[in-house]
């Protein structure tokens, strides 16, 4: 399946050129041209992979970034101007997988491409996930807490694991029921809150440990970041 990549780059014509190196390698492109546009493009889910520039219209890419990482860890590579060693700082603070200083060989951008898209594949096919007792092997479909295997019915495993592979990524509602029940359904988003109370019935309550919190008004979230 191709891969997509979303340019977000205020130059018209470094974004063409960029497009089109892309697309010759075999790539699908979208490009947007200012911030904002880039943020909600980025939002949507539907990228493999961000090129976002530090320097444009609107909502800088630094911010961009910023807010995009709240709700996604899509792979993301940063433009940035040469010699603009803040830039390529707050970037990496800011969650970047990477940067490149514009101007760039197009090879290095490909090569950089190729890097992160294989990283984050390499990470979203973990097959063990761990946190806290709680431990998923992906191969074997199984869940166990404190060492005992747990009986979780398909929606409430495809759930958890959404939740594990997100974690401390606060999810709401809407995401959580296109990813568990597809984008084509339209039901009650309130069958979550079911889900999740019968994982927590399963899990919490019967282990005694806190793994999925409410947010209120925004969702859900498994942290591993306390004990
Ligand atoms: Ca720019």
């Amino acid at each position: 399946m191709e891969q997509k990549i979303l340019v977000v780059e205020d130059e018209i014509k470094i974004a063409r050129f960029i497009e089109l190196e892309l697309m010759h390698e075999g790539y699908l492109v979208e490009k947007v041209f200012d911030g904002r546009s880039g943020l909600e493009r980025a939002l949507s889910g539907d990228f493999d992979l961000i090129l976002l520039d530090v320097m444009l219209p609107q909502l800088n890419g630094l911010e961009v970034l910023r807010r995009l990482r709240k709700e996604r860890q899509v792979p993301v590579i940063m433009l940035t101007a040469r010699d603009a060693v803040m830039d390529k700082v707050s970037g990496l603070d800011a969650g970047a997988d990477d940067y490149i200083t514009k101007p760039f060989a197009i090879e290095e951008l490909l090569a950089r491409i190729r890097v992160a898209l294989k990283k984050n594949k390499t990470a979203s096919e973990a097959h063990i996930l761990k946190i806290k007792g709680v431990v998923m092997d992906c191969d074997r479909h199984e869940v166990t807490v404190m060492g005992e295997p747990v009986e979780l019915t398909n929606r409430e495993y495809e759930l958890l694991q959404i939740f594990m592979r997100n974690k401390n990524i606060v999810m709401s509602r809407d995401r959580l029921m296109n990813e568990v029940c597809g984008y084509d359904y339209f039901g009650e988003t309130n069958i979550i809150d079911v889900y999740v109370r019968y994982l927590r019935m399963k899990i919490d309550d019967k282990y005694q440990i806190k793994l999925i919190h409410t947010i209120r008004g925004a969702g859900y979230v498994i942290k591993d970041d306390e004990a």
